[in-house]
This record gives C-alpha cells, structure tokens and sequence, in this order.
C-alpha cells in the first residue's frame, strides 16, 4: 500500500547540494514525487512503500549533504497516494528570488573526488581541480549572484562533454557543481620563475615546484582563497629564510600535513581537535606540540603549540604526498599585507620572496585567508572566521528592525551585514591601517551586501574617530549607528548564543574607545542586543605613548609601577629595564610624572599583560599585537599550580560602579619577583588574580542586578588557561557561562556584535 507524504527541512539547506542529494536517495529507494526550494527551506514530496518513504526521512535527518546545517525535518501533511509512479523530479526554484539562497562556502576535496584522482583509469587521475556539489571552491570563485557558472571565475572554461553530461544529469554528483571540470576543459597548473615566465605545465609544474621545496627553496603556492608560500617545514634553515624574506621576525607559520597520523605524530590531538582538523571547513587548528616532532622549532619560537592543517584543495593533496613531509603553508604576502590572490601582483610582490611560483589559470574573484581555530579542553575557539566559514550566515536571536552594514574595528578586521532574521560576517581581511587592506574592506563590503541582495538602512560604526572603519562609515549617504566596542565584543557572544536577555559581559582585550574618551579593555558591562550598561572596570592608567605602547609593553610596565608604587617603584623598575629602552624610560617616567591632558588613559586588560610580561622580565617589545599576552600564558601554563603566590584582589565600589585595582597586585608581584620567585610562578600567579578579580566583581554585579549569566569575550579570553579559571570560577558560584565558539572573541568579531545590536536596538546607546 503505497503512501505520499510532504516532508519541510529547516535549516541552512539550500545551495548545498540538498536537491540533488535527495533525487539520489529516492531514485535509489524507487520513491516518485519531486523535491523543491521554497522561502521556508526545502519541501520533499515522495510516494512509495512506508518503509521507503521513512527510509528517505532517515536519510535526510541523520546524514545530510556535509555542508548543510539541518535544524528540523518534519513530516508537513500526509496526503492520499496520487498514483504518482512517474520518475522522482527536481523543480526548478521558484519564488523569492536567487538573492536570497545564501552563498556558500569553500569546501575541502571530498572522499569521492579524492578516490577519483588516486584511480589511474579515472578520467581525473591526478586532476588538482577535482570537484562535486559536496566540495570545492564556491565563494572565492562567486563574482555575483545568481550563483551560476557563468557567474563564477569558472565561466571562461567551457565544459567538455562529458563534463556538461555529469552537470545535466540530477544523478550525477556533479548535477550544477558550477565549478565542475577536468583535465580536458578545465584549470591547469603551471610552475613560473620569481619573474613570471612561464617554465612548466601541469604533472611537470608539480614536479618542479616539488623538487624546489626538496631543495629548501620557498614556492609561492595559489590555492582556493590566495597564495601561500610554502617550504618545508622540517628544514629549520629554509624556515628562518623564509622569516627573512617576508619580514617576520616571531609570528608563527602554519604547517601543512598530509593525513590525520602526520598531525598526530606533531601535536597532540584530543577528539574535538581531530574532528576539526578534518572537518569540510578545513581550518588550522593551533594543538600542543608533541615533543620529538619533526616540525622545525623556527616555525613557531617559543610557543607550546603548532597550527596544523590538513589538505583542502587537490592541488594540496598532490603537493604534501609529493614532498612526503609537513610544509609551512604561510599567507602569501609581506608581514602584515594582505594575502595575494591576484595572479600579476603574486608575481609582482611574492616573486621577490620566492624561488618559483605554482600557479593556475582559475581566477580568485575574492581573497579569503584559512581559519584558525583553537581547541583546548575539547572545548573550541575560532580565532580567525575566514575560509570555509565565512560568509556562512548565523541567526539573529530576534527579527532585525532594519538591514544593517557593519563595519567592524581596525584590527583583524571584518564586516558584517544583518537583514530578517540572520546577519552574515565577512571573511578575515586584515589590518586595516595598511592601505591594501583598506582597498580590500572596501571590495569586501560591496561583494557581501551584493550577493546578500542587502540594502542596508544604517552603517554601523565603532565609536573611535581614528579608525578607518568609523570614517569610511560616516563618509557614506547611510545613517550611522556608532556602536561601543565591547558592547560589540559581548553582543557578539550572545548572538552565538542566541540569547536576548541582559547578561554580564566581562570585555577583556587591547583598547576599544569608551563614551567617556579614556580607552576601555577591561570592562564588566550589563548588556544585552539592544544596549549595555558600564557596571565595572579595571582601574584606569596612563597610556604613555599610545601606538608606542602597545609596541613596547615596558612603558605599561612602568606606568603601572607608578600607579602602584609611585616614583620610586617605577624608577626602580626602569633601572632593571632591558638597556634597550635607554633614555626612554626617562622621557616616559617623567610624562607618568607630570601627565598632562594629551595622555590617554586605559582600563585595558590587555596592556595589564603586557606590563607584567615586562615585568616579570619576559619581554619589553612585541613584534606582533598579543605577544606577549600569549607568551605570558605559555610561561604560566609550565609552573606548578602550587608553587602560583597569590596576590591581593581590591575591589572597591564608587556611585554603584565597581573598580578593580590592579595596584596592590603589582606591588605584591614587584616584591616577590625581588625575593627571587621564578617568572613562571609568578605568570601563574598573575592568570590567578585576573581570574579571581574577575569572578568576584562578576558575583558581586550579578548579585545587585540579579543576573544568572556571564559572557566572556574580548581577545584577552583566547588565552585559554585565563579562560577556564573564570569559567571554573563562575560556575562553583552558580553563574551560567557563556563562550565564543564560532564568532572570534578577538575584533574580527566586532562585526557581528555591531550588526547585531545595529539590527536589533531601538536606538544607538549614547
Ligand atoms: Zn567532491
Ligand atoms: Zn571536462
Ligand atoms: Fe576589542
């Protein structure tokens, strides 16, 4: 007895290959009905056998295409068996328009494409462009929507027939997989001197860009988002060169490995850092190195942990079996430009860094550089949103009240639009006081709201005049809608959360700008989407030399020995200081001296870091933003919880605003680092009071406002020994913790929380 039924499938599910995937299953389970896209998601009607129709609902619930996300599957109507035994058909789209099926993102080689290219008799043996509707490029190949072949960097190749057959036939894995091709009508490689001339073509480019990397020559490597320059990472005199040439003195590189095990025989792996390594989304993941691990220690100086990623494109899974060992694959680009993905300015500026270039003829319409996610305590952190992520969409917890374009911070910087009930952040594009990365911010938010179909109503904008993401905002005809910056950090985290209630928002991280004109990074907030409260914050310092600063934490050493000790501590300090500083550490004494009203001042948690970084003798300049933070942490990790000293916590209250003093810590610190207490200890010991201070002005504000929740955000939280000890702490006090797992805790977040609260608010919080 045969039935027909319609089946509604919520969820991220259209343009990722649902359609096809469910023709498949009910043509193989002989059902007959049709599956379609509507404004609600996908609707399936099938009539057949019980068993087979509850089969396919299986199917669809428990293992749908990878890239979908799946939120309901529900049966909608059961309806009398219609005589339908005609094939199982795919219908056309209809209604709402192709602006509203969301873009989707770049998907690592899947099983199938990759056994296809390992198949000697297979057509695509060896073919580093290999691809189906379940893996491949798609948003960096996107030049606008709808999305379509002859809307992609792929319209220039013209599909072979055999290819056309694979893309016309809804049997076929390959049914509208828009970048679909092979070796007959598709991309190819080719292998070019520093120069650009062109030297070898295809397998024979591979083998000569592998014989360059065996020979410890660095290889500019295009791939799906921007070139990487490769070399491998075994071989810790080529690293060093490469650090040479790019101008990189510390920041860690990325490595590539072949497989899982190779992973595992460098860092150590738990299973929430496996299942991310492998994901679709394919980012780097930062695990703790294993000791005795092949990769060169130049690759990440003094750091406990490497960044590993696995294969994501063909042309990867042929160079790492060729070169048979880890490869540093680093952005291709100058210090902290942005990543190269255009062909002539590859050979423009990475032919100077590399020995050759492995190119090819498929154009990146958008640059995307690799995520980087940290999985510590099978707990997950995503650190940077970028390729395979972005610019996937998130929920909005309410429906927005207008659309919204965001414009983010200056730092690691992203946009964001938000429109319905769902806000889409960018990929990563950079810092944005590099004019290169402001042309690209520029790209970015015009491709993003084009291929959304967005038409925002209101531009929102950090509060800091200087950024030139807040003048781009006021520059152009929309309203603007100025949105704190760690109101944004906490908003962001509640939009992950998909909570609208008021929580406290502990915000630690380098500076953001507060109403009152001084720079905020260690605030408590009472927050929720539409607006925030300030409850509580570190004590205020000054900030001496501000850009300087935050190059060189020993003036936030020294202003900090001033505030806790006056004169003669801070003197003291500087005359331990690293001789380096010289007579800056008199020129900034005096100016602590006699600050005068051009000083900044800063609550931030951050600087605090820095300046016990400095003073505990770690380091007095960074070459890259977070250093030192990061460093302390890794110093504090090695000591013995025993043998942390515990410093004093001062909180005092003043007209119901809580401030934490950091003074009398620093004084204790200065005095036992005096009595000889090895630098480790005193990290340790230094994580511990943060954690404490922040747990107890936490409980003390949730208290008088009766909150029962406490968000943790700001860039000073992807420090993960800091991060659980307040979550540990937070929770044995009855409070429920919220933390960022897709959105970064860092600025590359500020989008979100801004086009959140933007969407969300009846009006911009003074
Ligand atoms: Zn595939
Ligand atoms: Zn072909
Ligand atoms: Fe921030």
């Amino acid at each position: 007895m045969d039935v027909r039924r319609r089946l509604r499938v919520r969820g991220s599910v259209q343009g990722v290959g649902f359609r096809p995937f469910v023709y498949r299953h009910a043509v193989a389970l002989g059902l007959a009905g049709f599956v379609g896209n509507d404004d609600a998601g996908v609707v399936i009607e099938v009539e057949g056998s019980a068993a087979a129709v509850d089969e396919l609902r299986r199917i669809v619930a428990e293992s749908p295409p990878p890239l979908s996300r799946v939120t309901s599957v529900e049966w909608e109507a059961a309806l009398g068996p219609a005589g339908d035994t005609g094939p199982f058909r795919i219908e056309e789209s209809a209604g709402s328009g192709a602006a509203s099926v969301p873009v989707v993102v770049d998907t690592a080689t899947c099983a199938a494409c990759l056994a296809e290219m390992d198949d000697p008799a297979d057509r695509r043996f060896r073919y580093p462009f290999t691809n189906c509707t379940d893996c491949g490029p798609r948003y960096t190949i996107v030049e606008r929507v709808p999305y379509d072949r002859a809307t992609t960097t792929m319209a220039r190749f013209r599909m072979c027939a055999a290819c056309q057959a694979e893309y016309d036939d809804p049997g076929n894995r390959r049914f509208h997989a828009q970048p679909n091709a092979c070796p007959d009508c598709g991309p190819h490689v080719t292998w070019r001197d520093p120069a650009g001339a062109a030297l070898a073509e295809r397998d024979d480019a591979l083998a000569a860009a592998l014989s360059a990397l065996a020979a410890g020559g660095i290889v500019a490597v295009k791939g799906l988002g921007g070139y990487h320059l490769a070399v491998d990472a075994t071989d810790g005199g080529a690293v060093t060169e490469l650090r040479r040439r790019k101008h990189r003195d510390e920041k860690p590189f990325a490595v590539m490995v072949a497989t899982l095990e190779d992973a595992a025989a460098t860092c150590l792996l738990d299973e929430a850092a496996r299942a991310a390594l492998c994901s679709v989304r394919r980012p780097i993941v930062l695990a703790a190195r294993r000791t005795g691990s092949p990769v060169a220690e130049a690759v990440a100086p003094g750091l406990g942990e490497f960044g590993l990623v696995l294969p994501y494109t063909p042309l990867h899974h042929l160079l790492l079996r060729g070169a048979a060992r880890p490869l540093v694959m680093t952005s291709g680009n100058l210090t902290d430009d942005p990543i190269a993905h255009d062909d002539a300015d590859a050979v423009e500026r990475l032919g100077p860094l590399c020995d050759g270039l492995l190119t090819h003829d498929r154009p990146i319409h958008i640059r995307c550089d690799d995520s980087v996610v940290r999985v510590r305590d099978g707990r997950r952190q995503t650190l940077r949103r970028s390729r395979g992520l972005a610019p996937e969409r998130m929920a909005l917890p309410a429906p927005a009240r207008r659309p919204v374009l965001a414009g983010g911070a200056e730092l690691k910087s992203t946009v964001a639009v938000a429109k319905d009930d769902w806000l889409a952040p960018s990929h990563h594009i950079g810092d944005l006081e590099h004019l290169a990365a402001y042309r690209a911010f520029l790209q970015a938010t015009d491709h993003l709201t084009a291929l959304y179909g967005v038409r925002p109503a209101v531009v929102a904008h950090d509060l800091h005049p200087e950024y030139l993401s807040t003048k781009w905002a006021l520059d152009t005809d929309l309203e603007p809608w100025p949105v704190q910056h760690h109101h944004a950090h906490v908003a962001s985290c509640l939009v992950e959360h998909g909570r609208t209630e008021p929580v406290i928002g502990i915000a630690f991280d380098g500076l953001g700008l507060g109403p009152d004109g001084t720079l905020w990074g260690g605030e408590l907030l009472v927050a929720d989407l539409t607006g925030y409260e300030r409850a509580g914050h570190l004590r205020a310092v000054a900030l001496p030399g501000a850009g300087a600063a935050i190059r060189e934490p020993w003036r936030m050493a020294l202003a900090w020995a001033h505030a806790a000790g006056g004169h003669d501590m801070a003197a003291g300090l500087a005359a331990r200081l690293d001789p380096g500083t010289g007579a800056g550490a008199g020129a900034v004494l005096s100016l602590l001296e006699a600050p005068g009203a051009s000083m900044r001042w800063t609550s931030s948690a951050g600087r605090l870091f820095d300046a016990v970084a400095a003073i505990v003798g770690l380091r007095g300049r960074v070459t890259y933003e977070g250093q030192a933070a990061v460093e302390l942490e890794g110093l504090a990790a090695r000591a013995p919880a025993a043998t942390a000293p515990s410093f004093p916590v001062s909180i005092s209250a003043k007209d119901g605003m809580l401030v934490v003093d950091p003074a009398p810590m620093v004084a204790a610190l200065m005095g036992v680092r005096a009595a000889g207490a090895e630098p480790a200890a005193l990290a340790a010991g230094f994580h511990r009071w943060m954690a404490e201070a922040a747990v107890e002005a936490a409980v003390a504000v949730a208290a008088q406002r009766g909150l029962d929740a406490v968000a943790l955000t700001g860039g000073v939280f992807q420090n993960a020994l800091l991060t659980a000890w307040v979550a540990d702490g937070l929770r044995r006090a009855g409070l429920a913790v919220l933390l960022h797992d897709q959105v970064p805790p860092n600025d590359g977040g500020i989008s979100v929380g801004q086009a959140a609260v933007a969407a969300l608010a009846d009006k911009p919080t003074p």
